[in-house]
């Protein structure tokens, strides 16, 4: 029989997440964390600034009632402002609801509310500069470094939720073994961090309502928004051959590169070759996994055990599902963990893998196909038959963005249909005008089925 109390290492925004819902069903809960409590000390300043927040993330947040702690640290962005290389601008709203927007957030403000919330339950310690170094399967034990004076000591899976990001040192401990069957796939692109400060009166210099996208084929730019006025810029770039990390190695390259590029930029940026030149390079990629759950032992959540690209904005949001779902399991069967873990993984495995295919395709989408004429064309149609057929169709950016009542999966599925379907009516047109919508509609009601037969009960309606 399981004990009342549970193990988590990691305190990043998904062991911080389970880690109240956990404590708030009665567990007494310890979460190990290798690095310095954030609200003292930010352990990762120049990794990820800030996150896309969207519906997954934000029901996670309402369903704890934490929404409203969060909401002042929010930035809405409405749609895509598209900075084309010869300098002209174009908006692309995401939705066609007036909510339908995805929020800036900070990584550090988004975690210091999370722990804040997690400190004051009286059930749940979270205990920093504690390092698990790796996993014993045969004892069930995890082996724990203090970082503070160089101690070892060692803690119970019993069970034991490792949320301890995408090199997760418990996963790893299960290399070799049919457990897991952990796969990492690197990218070959990486990136960079950048910033444009708020200007002289604090104000914004772009607009502030919109990820701003510097599509350029191979590679692209991406800029977010700060409360403080300020934004956060991204580089996704090739690692080696032209125009790639390796390839701005001086000063003289990286001004060429960005006067070829991104002149209208360029200029907001005060420390631009000092930032190419000294900020870590980030790595990307995806962990896909056969399993998530050792017995009723060990279970895997978040990029732990589902690291995605970052390019539909959706790897915290993803990780906050875990914890919705996790959340209901636990409501459903209690502490019969082997029971709960099973679960989880039947329930959410194939919706992770969804997602991290859909970033994959969205890379491609954000650096090129929104470049294509024919890409603001589809979008059109695509909000047409949406306003005509509700039920029936879906932008599939909006059922991953706004609908977290649909799961990935089915989002993925359905996307598929209809992509072919906006490709087919808009081959030979060149405006909405030019479109037989009416054929449209019939070609959609035959080829898909309505959306309330396919949706999931994770999601409650904002209030
Ligand atoms: C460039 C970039 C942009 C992104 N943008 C978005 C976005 O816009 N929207 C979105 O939803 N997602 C985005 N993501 C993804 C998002 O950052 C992650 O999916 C999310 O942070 C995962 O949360 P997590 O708690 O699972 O892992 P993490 O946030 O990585 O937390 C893991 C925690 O475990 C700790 N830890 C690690 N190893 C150990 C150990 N051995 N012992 C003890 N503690 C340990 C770490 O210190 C950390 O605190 C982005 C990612 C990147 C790289």
């Amino acid at each position: 029989m399981s004990t009342r109390s549970v193990n988590i290492i990691g305190a990043g925004q998904c062991g911080t997440l389970i880690a109240i819902m956990l404590a708030r069903h009665g567990f007494k809960v310890d979460v190990y964390e290798r690095f310095k409590d954030p609200r003292i000390q930010d352990p990762e300043a120049g990794r990820s600034i800030n996150l896309a927040l969207a519906a997954r993330g934000l029901n996670a947040l309402h369903q704890v009632g934490i929404d409203t702690l969060v909401e002042p640290l929010l930035v809405p962005m409405r749609g895509r402002m598209l900075h084309h290389q010869d300098g002209r601008t174009e908006f692309l709203r995401y939705g066609q609801q007036a909510d339908e927007e995805i929020y800036s957030v900070t990584r550090l403000g988004l975690n210091q509310v999370l722990l804040g919330v997690a400190d004051d339950l009286p059930n749940l310690s979270l205990n920093f500069e504690q390092n698990a170094i790796g996993y014993d399967a045969p004892d069930r034990t995890v082996h724990v470094r203090d970082e503070t004076d160089g101690s070892l000591y060692q803690v119970e899976a019993d069970p034991l939720f490792a949320a301890d990001g995408a090199g997760s040192s418990i996963r790893r401990s299960f290399d070799g073994s049919d457990t897991f069957g952990g796969i990492e796939t690197l990218l070959r692109h990486g990136y960079k961090e950048l910033s444009i400060p708020a200007g002289p009166g604090g104000e914004f210099q772009l607009a502030t309502d919109a990820l701003h996208i510097w599509p350029r084929g191979g590679f692209m730019l991406i800029a977010l928004p700060n409360p403080g006025g300020d934004f956060t810029l991204t580089l996704f770039l090739p690692n080696v051959g032209d125009n790639s990390f390796e390839s701005l190695s001086d000063e003289a390259s990286v001004v060429t590169f960005f006067e070829t590029y991104f002149p209208d930029v360029a200029a907001l940026i005060p420390n631009l070759c000092d930032d190419m030149l000294n900020h870590p390079l980030g790595t990307l990629g995806t962990v896909r996994c056969r399993h998530w759950h050792d017995r009723g032992n060990v279970l895997l959540l978040g990029d732990a055990a589902h690291a995605i690209v970052p390019f539909h904005g959706q790897g915290m949001n993803l990780a906050f599902e875990d914890c919705v779902l996790l959340d209901r399991l636990v409501t459903e069967h209690g502490n019969d963990w082997a029971n709960v873990f099973a679960r989880f993984e039947a329930e959410q495995l194939a919706n992770a893998n969804a997602i991290a295919d859909m970033a994959l395709d969205n890379y491609i989408e954000m650096r090129d196909t929104v470049r294509d004429p024919k890409f603001a064309l589809r979008k059109a149609l695509a909000f047409e038959l949406e306003k005509r057929l509700p039920e029936q169709f879906i932008p599939r950016y909006s059922m991953v963005m706004f609908h977290a009542d649909i799961p990935y999966l089915v989002a993925q599925q359905r996307g598929e249909v209809q992509k072919a379907l906006l490709e087919e009516f808009t081959e030979d047109a060149n405006s909405i005008d030019e479109i037989d919508i009416s054929a449209a509609i019939d070609a959609l009601q035959k080829r898909l089925p309505r959306i309330d037969t396919v949706r999931n009960d994770l999601a409650v309606r904002r209030s």
